[in-house]
């Protein structure tokens, strides 16, 4: 088990478009493994490699029920709209209302290799958008229409 720092704004790295993965090799199942645990420790819904310091396009997403991982992903049809409560691991202590789709398809690569295709709706198309602004650079405080500071204790955060 491995877990990571997860890095804050204002790291430049949350700032870049992060590179497909070209080949799963040994390294990137590695690195979906320590995402997971380091989802865990934290006790995140989701979270980006560029989150831990690694500009590539993987995500890991767990709202409770099971762990997604995902390689590459890719949102390719989206549908209605959600106002909702957001953190994120990377912006410490700031929670913000955000309007997203309230439907999502997104599609990328399993750890064999293997498309796979996820229809989302509600906190788990909500946390898909989240990982997959991290892979452009973006985070959801740019998206919200007004943010406050929270006090910490424990939430949901991605
Ligand atoms: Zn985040």
């Amino acid at each position: 088990m491995a877990v990571y720092q997860v890095v804050t704004m204002p790291h430049e790295i949350l700032r870049n478009k992060a590179l497909p993965i070209k080949s799963i090799n040994s390294g990137t199942l590695r690195l979906l493994d320590n995402m997971r645990d380091t989802l865990y420790a934290f006790d995140g819904v989701g979270l980006a490699a560029p989150q831990i310091g690694v500009s590539k396009r993987i995500i890991v997403i767990d709202i409770g029920d099971n762990l997604i991982e995902l390689i590459n992903p890719e949102i390719i049809s989206r549908e209605g709209e959600q106002t909702g409560s957001e953190g994120c691991l990377s912006v410490p202590e700031v929670v913000g209302l955000v309007t997203r789709n309230n439907l999502v398809t997104v599609k990328g690569l399993n750890r064999e290799g293997q498309e796979v295709v996820y229809e989302a709706e509600k906190l788990l198309a909500r946390v898909f958008q989240h990982e997959i602004d991290h892979l452009d650079g973006i985070l959801f405080i740019d998206r919200a229409s007004e943010t406050n500071t929270e006090s910490p204790h424990r939430r949901n955060k991605s």
